[in-house]
C-alpha cells in the first residue's frame, strides 16, 4: 500500500509547484524510487539537479560547482549547516584557514577565540570509484535529511558541525557505470564487463593522484582542500570485494607512516569507534575494524589530507554488482589477509554478518550511519577537534623551526626548467608554501644561484612536504614462512626522485634572503632566436617538451639527431642533440607557432665535421598507435594522457586492429601498456562481456604484431607486456624475476636506481637513451628484469644499479635484480621491439622517465643519414 502511494506523491509534487519550492524534495520523488533500489542506478544530471533543488528550497544547504570534471560534467559540493552558518560562509572559511595556517603572534584569548567561534567542517566524499555505487545515493538522502529534519540529533550536527558533502568525486564515471549497467542488465554479465575505464585517463587510479594532480577532478578538490576550506575531517566513503567483512572502518592496518601526528592517529581511531558504535546499535553487523588499508601510504583521498593535518578517514562496504542483489552464503564468506584471516568472531570482528541477500540499499543504510555518526562526533568534540587542529598546525610549525631539515631547495636546472617548475607548482598546490632566494647563497656546504625554490620546513603541512622530499623507508614486513606481507598501495613516492630533479635538505639555518612565491609560472622558454645567417639551430634535446618539437621537426628531411658528438666551427656538439640546417627553416618558421619553449636553443656558424659514418641520423615523422584491450587498463589511460601532455599525437588500437593485418601501411610504433599476458591474448571470455569486446589479440594479434615489426615497424612494450611479446615473438631475451616467491625477491612500488648501458667506443648515443642522464630514478612496482644472451641480437640501454639500486620503498633481495637489464632493445626484421622492464609513465607521475618513453616512441622516427 505505501509503496503504491509514491507515485501519486511525486504526481501532487509535480502538478503543485507552490509546494515543491516549499520543501526540498525527497530523493525518492525525484528519483522515481528509493535511493539503493534494487537495479537502479543514477545518472549525473540527476544527482546534480536534487542538489539544486535542494540548495534552492532549503536556508541549511548552499551548493558550489567547483568547475568541470574531465569531460565537462558540473563538479559540485553542498556545504550544509544551519541556517545562521550558511549565511555567514566566508567567516567560518576564514576560521578555518587561521586554525591550519595560524598566525604566530596570536595570544591565547585570541585562539580561545578562534576555536569558540569555529565548527568543525567534515568533508565527505563519494564515488571516486564509480562501481562502488551506493555513497552518491547516500549523499542524496544525508543531504535531504540534514535540510528537512528538526529531530535533536540532526540539530546537534547542524549547529555544531559543517558538512561539505561531493556527491560523486568522479561525475563522469556516474554517467559511465548507468550507461553500461543498464546495458547489462538480464546478461550473464549484468553488473560487470566494462569495455572502458570509468574515468577517462584514470579508471580506478582516481584514488592514485593526491599528490601528483593528474586529474581535472583531483584539483578541483585539492584547491578546496588546501586552498578555500580547509576541512577539520574527511571521509572518503568506498566499497571493496563482496565476500569479506560487510563494511569496514578505521582504525587501519599497520604500517604507519612516521610523518604522521599520533593525534591523528588517535583521531582516525576515535571517529572509527564511534561509527563501529553506532553501526552496532543500530544492529548492522559484519563490522570490521584494524585491517587490511594500512595506514603507510600516500597519494590516497584520505591519506594526502592526514598529511595535511586532517582527520582522514575512509570506509569501505562490501560490494554488490553495480546495483543487482547477491546472495552470500556462510561458506562463501570468508576473511582476506592482513588482520582479518577468517570470517569468525575476533576483537576487531566481533559480529560476523550470518549470509543471504546483500543489497545496495544495505550499503546505502551502513553508510548513512557512518556519515551521521562522523558529524554527530565531529559537533559533540566541537572545541576538542578544533582546537587539536589549530595545535597540529603551531606544532608542524614549531618543528619545522626547531629540528633539521629545516628547509629543502631545488635550484634551477639548465637541461629541463619545466620539469623543475612543474614539482614545484605541484607541490604549492597541494598547499606548500614555497619561497625563492634572491640572490646566490650558501647551505649545506655547497652554492645554490639566486632563482632557487626554497621550500621552509616550518610551515603548517610540514607533514606532506617532508613526506614527499625525504625518501621512503617502508618497514620489512614478513610472514612466518618468509613471504613478504605488501602494502595496501605502494612503498616509495619520493617527488624529486619521480621527476630526477636535484634537491638537497638543509640542515643549517638558511640565512639568504628569500620572497614568497605567490604562482610557480613555467619558465619563460627560449623564443627561437634569430638564426640571422646561422648555419645550424642546435637543440640540446634534454627537455620533456623536447619530444613534440622533435616530432614535429621530424616533418623536414634535412633536420638531424647527433649520436656521436660533432663539432660545427670550434664547438662540440654532444650527442643526442638536434640540428636544424638553413635548409630546414621552412619548418621552423612553422614550428614557431606552435612549439613549447624550447630550452637552450643555441644558433651555430661553421663547418660540421663529423667524427665518422653513422655520427647523424636523419628524422622522420612517426605515426604512433596504442593499443587499448577492452578489459580496461589504467595503465593504458595513463599512457594517452602522458602522450596528450606531451603534445604527441596517436591513434587508438583496438583488437581487430591489430588482428586485421597490414599495420605498417597505418603506423610506425605501437605501444602495448603495461597488460598481463592472459589479458593481452585472450581479453574477456565469452560471457564475461558483451560479444562483441571478448577475446584478445590471439596468435593473429601476435603474428600481425611479428609482421609488423619485421616490415620496419617499432614495437615498444610496457612492463608485464613485454612477458607477453618475450613469448609470443619468440625474442631471446629472459624474464629473471617472474618465477620468484616473495621471500625471495619482492620490491612493491619503489624506487630504483638505472643505469645508462655503457656502449662501446664509436657506437655513438643509444636512440633510447638520448638526453637520459647516466644515472635515472625508475619506478618498479612488482616490474620485470631481463637477460640478455652476450653476443646475441638484444641491446641493453638501461641496467638496474649493480650496487644499492634500491632509492625509496622496499627492496627484498636484490642481488636477484641489481646489474639486470631495464630496458632492451630487440631486432627484428627490418624493424625492433622494445621491452620496457618497468613502467616509464606509472600514473603519469614519473617525469623523470617520460622521456625514455618518448625516445622508444620516436625510436622508428629515424633513418641513417647518407
Ligand atoms: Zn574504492
Amino acid at each position: 500500500m505505501h509503496r503504491l502511494l509514491r507515485p501519486g506523491l511525486a504526481l501532487l509534487l509535480l502538478v503543485a509547484p507552490g509546494l515543491a519550492q516549499d520543501r526540498p524534495p525527497t530523493p525518492e520523488a525525484h528519483l522515481g524510487y528509493r535511493p539503493g533500489a534494487d537495479f537502479q542506478l543514477v545518472a549525473w544530471p540527476a544527482v546534480v539537479d536534487f542538489f539544486k533543488k535542494v540548495d534552492a528550497t532549503s536556508d541549511r544547504v548552499h551548493v558550489q560547482t567547483l568547475g568541470e570534471s574531465t569531460e565537462g560534467r558540473p563538479f559540485v559540493v553542498a556545504v550544509v549547516s544551519s541556517p545562521g552558518t550558511i549565511r555567514d560562509l566566508d567567516r567560518f572559511k576564514t576560521f578555518q584557514r587561521r586554525l591550519s595556517h595560524p598566525d604566530p603572534a596570536n595570544d591565547d584569548a585570541a585562539d580561545a577565540e578562534l576555536v569558540g567561534g569555529s565548527k568543525p567542517v567534515v568533508l565527505i566524499t563519494c564515488s571516486i570509484h564509480s562501481t562502488e555505487t551506493a555513497s552518491t545515493f547516500m549523499a542524496m538522502e544525508l543531504l535531504h535529511e540534514l535540510a528537512t529534519r528538526d529531530d535533536a540529533a540532526t540539530r546537534e550536527i547542524l549547529d555544531g558541525a559543517i558538512l561539505l558533502l561531493v556527491p560523486s568525486v568522479n561525475p563522469d564515471g556516474v554517467d559511465k557505470v548507468k550507461s553500461w549497467y543498464d546495458r547489462s542488465k538480464g546478461r550473464p554479465w549484468e553488473g560487470s564487463g566494462m569495455v572502458e575505464l570509468y574515468h577517462k585517463y584514470a579508471g580506478h587510479d582516481t584514488n592514485r593522484d593526491w599528490f601528483a594532480l593528474n586529474l581535472q577532478e583531483t584539483r578541483l578538490l585539492t584547491r578546496l582542500l588546501y586552498r578555500e576550506w580547509f576541512p577539520t575531517i574527511t571521509y572518503d566513503v568506498h566499497q571493496m570485494g563482496s565476500t569479506g567483512a560487510r563494511l569496514f572502518v578505521p582504525p587501519f592496518f599497520d604500517p604507519i607512516n612516521p610523518n604522521l601526528d599520533p593525534r591523528i592517529h588517535q583521531s582516525i581511531a576515535m571517529l572509527g569507534a564511534h561509527m563501529a558504535a553506532d553501526l552496532a546499535v543500530a544492529g548492522k553487523r559484519g563490522i570490521l575494524t584494524g585491517a587490511l588499508y594500512d595506514n603507510w601510504w600516500n597519494g590516497g583521498n584520505r591519506t594526502t589530507p592526514q598529511r595535511h593535518n586532517m582527520v582522514g578517514l575512509l570506509t569501505e562496504a562490501a560490494s554488490v554488482r553495480m546495483a543487482s542483489p547477491i546472495f552470500l552464503t556462510p561458506e562463501g564468506l570468508g576473511g582476506a589477509g592482513r588482520g582479518f584471516r577468517d570470517h569468525r568472531p575476533a576483537v576487531n570482528f566481533p559480529d560476523p554478518w550470518p549470509g543471504g541477500w546483500w543489497r545496495l540499499r544495505d550499503i546505502v543504510d551502513y553508510e548513512l550511519i557512518c556519515a551521521r555518526s562522523a558529524l554527530t562526533l565531529a559537533a559533540r568534540y566541537r572545541e576538542h577537534f578544533q582546537r587539536q587542529y589549530l595545535a597540529l598546525s603551531r606544532d608542524a610549525i614549531r618543528k619545522g623551526r626547531d629540528e633539521p631539515p629545516f628547509a629543502w631547495v631545488v635550484p634551477p636546472d639548465e637541461s629541463d626548467p619545466a620539469r623543475v617548475a612543474l614539482l614545484v607548482r605541484t607541490l604549492h598546490d597541494t598547499g606548500i608554501e614555497v619561497k625563492r632566494a634572491t640572490t646566490g647563497f650558501r647551505a649545506g656546504g655547497a652554492s645554490y644561484p639566486a632563482g632557487t625554490y626554497v621550500l621552509p620546513a616550518a610551515q603548517p603541512y610540514r607533514a606532506h612536504l617532508k613526506d614527499m622530499m625525504e625518501r621512503q623507508d617502508y618497514p620489512e614486513r614478513l610472514g612466518a614462512d618468509g613471504e613478504a606481507e605488501p602494502p595496501y598501495d605502494v612503498a616509495g613516492w619520493t617527488l624529486p626522485l619521480l621527476f630526477n630533479v636535484r634537491t638537497a635538505a638543509i640542515a643549517d639555518r638558511l640565512t639568504a634572503p628569500l620572497e614568497p612565491v605567490e604562482a610557480v609560472a613555467d619558465p619563460a622558454g627560449t623564443a627561437w632566436p634569430d638564426a640571422g645567417d646561422a648555419d645550424y639551430l642546435v637543440i640540446p634535446n634534454r627537455a620533456n617538451s623536447d619530444a613534440r618539437l622533435r616530432a614535429i621537426l621530424a616533418d623536414d628531411p634535412d633536420v638531424r639527431l647527433v649520436r656521436s658528438p660533432v663539432t660545427i666551427g670550434d664547438v662540440t656538439i654532444p650527442a643526442g642533440a638536434i640540428l636544424v640546417p638553413k635548409s630546414a627553416r621552412r619548418v621552423t618558421l612553422r614550428v614557431l607557432g606552435t612549439a613549447p619553449a624550447v630550452v637552450g636553443i643555441t644558433p651555430r656558424r661553421g663547418r660540421l665535421v663529423l667524427p665518422g659514418p653513422g655520427a647523424l641520423v636523419r628524422l622522420r615523422p612517426t605515426r604512433i598507435g596504442v593499443y587499448q584491450p577492452w578489459v580496461p587498463s589504467m595503465d593504458e589511460g595513463w599512457t594517452r594522457l602522458v602522450l596528450e601532455n606531451a603534445g604527441l599525437v596517436f591513434a587508438t588500437l583496438h583488437n581487430a586492429d591489430i588482428r586485421a593485418g597490414d599495420l605498417k601501411a597505418r603506423v610506425d610504433t605501437i605501444v602495448l601498456p603495461s597488460v598481463s599476458p592472459a589479458t593481452l591474448s585472450d581479453g574477456y571470455a565469452p560471457g564475461e562481456t558483451e560479444p562483441a569486446y571478448t577475446g584478445g589479440l590471439g596468435r593473429e594479434g601476435a603474428e600481425a604484431l611479428g609482421a609488423f615489426v619485421r616490415a620496419g615497424g617499432t614495437l615498444v612494450c610496457l612492463e608485464t607486456s613485454s612477458r607477453w611479446a618475450i613469448r609470443e615473438l619468440g625474442l631471446p631475451v629472459t624474464e629473471v624475476l617472474g618465477g620468484l616467491k616473495s621471500s625471495e625477491f619482492y620490491c612493491p612500488g619503489s624506487i630504483l636506481r638505472a643505469e645508462v648501458d655503457p656502449r662501446p667506443e664509436g657506437e655513438g648515443v643509444p636512440l633510447l637513451t638520448a638526453g637520459v642522464p647516466e644515472s635515472v630514478p625508475v619506478y618498479f612496482d612488482r616490474s620485470l628484469a631481463f637477460e640478455v644472451p652476450r653476443g646475441g641480437d638484444g641491446q641493453v640501454a638501461l641496467r638496474y644499479a649493480e650496487h644499492h639500486p634500491l632509492l625509496s620503498g622496499w627492496l627484498l633481495g636484490a642481488s636477484k635484480l641489481q646489474g639486470k637489464a631495464a630496458l632492451v632493445e630487440v631486432p627484428l626484421g627490418a624493424g625492433q621491439v622494445v621491452l620496457f622492464a618497468f613502467p616509464p609513465q606509472h600514473r603519469g607521475q614519473t617525469h623523470g622517465t617520460f622521456r625514455l618513453l618518448y625516445n622508444a616512441l620516436l625510436r622508428g622516427g629515424t633513418a641513417p643519414a647518407e
